[in-house]
């Protein structure tokens, strides 16, 4: 029978793939604890609403990447393509808007429908913090100076650039959106068929569009900048003041307008030159009206993500495999005396390992398999004088040790 191959766009994490995924992961939950946020787990899965109510209509991820599917009730669920919106939907089933400010870390495996490439994958993971009930720039620049802690711990923040922009208020948005109407509109014919769907749902995605032709336009399409109202004014001041206090640098990038609909003042990319067109490693932006459209009160917020994939591609060095001390007993009454040694070292808090069946020399092919720093020798002529022999494999010197130090102090033995 032929065996069955994993769905296309997934992948397993095995051996150094999972062991850089795993320090990706605990590295950003260390530095988020810092900062005072704490974890949540949503589901996997939701209503659909979640997530066709907040993205908009016409982002990328709701009109082709969703995985949804109807249960066997008949309900609408979506695997979830993103933790935002689940976290706001937390918010507000958890009745949690009445203790605000919330600052939230979690992470997990997403769920997008895309062309599967190098970093980009329909099951992928992502970190992401979110911090709740906080209108102040003083949030966001803790948001983006968090993220960029994150990419420090990882060691990959010196091939990364932080790319910033404002999209302004409700009112300073409208006003440019307008404005933007009217520049494309004149341009129509040069427009790709996605972006005169756009021109009319949503203009402001035709600055984030990747075809070639509506890029032509981009340079002299009306700029945000002129159209800030004095409030988005004052706000993305103290934004860029904030972070230089941070020491976070920046560069302001005018087109950063993000693939989903809900953002507005502060948008942010993290992006690199390092893994080809898929750069964007963090990304996020403040989503004031989000909470209110998943039913709950007005809850300003801000919050980023970023592909564990990606970032885990970046890292320098993978971590080392995990060394063992493995057991090998010499002969049949020696079997069953070193199982006690076993669970005593295994109680020291040292990583200890036995062949379950074999010869010496089967054993000790299996020791250099399993990465072994040390192996433990018990033979018959050992078990009668209460002693071992431990064999270095990085130095190659054996020693003789009282099986009584083993069991009572055996971190000195095998300290590294
Ligand atoms: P892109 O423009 O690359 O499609 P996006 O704007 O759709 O990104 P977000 O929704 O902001 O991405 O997700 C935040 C981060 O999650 C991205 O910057 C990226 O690092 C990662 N990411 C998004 N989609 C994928 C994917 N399909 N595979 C792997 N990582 C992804
Ligand atoms: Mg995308």
């Amino acid at each position: 029978m032929s065996s069955i191959q994993p769905v296309r766009g997934t992948h397993d994490l095995i051996g150094e793939e999972q062991r850089r995924h795993t320090r990706v992961v605990n590295t950003a939950r260390h530095v988020a604890g810092l900062y005072g946020f704490e974890e949540w787990s949503t589901p996997i899965f939701e209503d659909t609403r979640v997530f066709s109510r907040s993205l908009g209509d016409t982002s990328d991820v709701v009109s082709k990447e969703m995985y949804s599917f109807s249960d066997r009730d008949g309900e609408s669920l979506t695997l979830r393509p993103e933790g935002t919106a689940a976290i706001c939907r937390a918010l507000v089933t958890n009745a949690l808007t009445q203790s605000l400010p919330q600052k939230v870390f979690y992470t997990g495996p997403m769920f997008r429908h895309e062309r599967p490439q190098k970093g980009r994958y329909r099951q992928f993971h992502q970190i992401g913090a979110e911090l709740l009930g906080a209108a102040e720039p003083l949030a966001d620049a803790e948001a983006i100076a968090m993220g960029f802690a994150v990419l420090e711990a990882l060691g990959v923040a010196e091939h990364v650039t932080l790319e910033l922009n404002t999209l302004g208020d409700a009112e300073s948005r409208d006003a440019w959106r307008q404005a933007l109407v009217e520049y494309f509109s004149a341009h129509k014919s040069v427009l790709s068929q996605d972006s005169l769907t756009r021109l009319e749902k949503n203009p402001l995605r035709i600055l984030d569009s990747k075809d070639a032709g509506d890029k032509t336009l981009l340079p002299d399409a009306p700029k945000m900048d002129a159209y800030l109202t004095e409030h988005s004014r004052t706000f993305w001041a103290e934004l860029r003041r904030t972070l230089d206090v941070f020491g976070v640098n920046y560069v302001v990038n005018p087109s950063i307008v993000r693939g989903l609909d809900y953002y507005n003042h502060t948008t942010f990319e993290f992006v690199t030159n390092r893994l080809g067109s898929q750069g964007t490693v963090l990304a996020g932006g403040r989503y004031d009206g989000l909470v209110s459209q998943m039913g709950g009160p007005d809850v300003p917020a801000i919050g980023w993500a970023a592909g564990v994939e990606r970032l885990a591609m970046l890292l320098e060095a993978a971590p080392a495999a995990p060394r063992s001390v493995v057991l090998v007993p010499v002969g049949a009454p020696a079997d069953a005396a070193v199982y006690g040694l076993l669970q005593g070292l295994r109680g020291q808090g040292i990583r200890t390992e036995i062949g379950y069946k074999g010869s010496l020399r089967k054993r000790m092919e299996r020791a250099g398999k399993q990465n072994a720093s040390h192996v433990v020798f018990v033979g018959e002529d050992e078990l009668a004088r209460g002693v071992v022999r431990v064999k270095s494999m990085e130095s190659g010197q054996e020693a003789e040790i009282a099986h009584d130090t083993l069991m009572s102090n055996a971190g000195t033995v095998f300290a590294p």
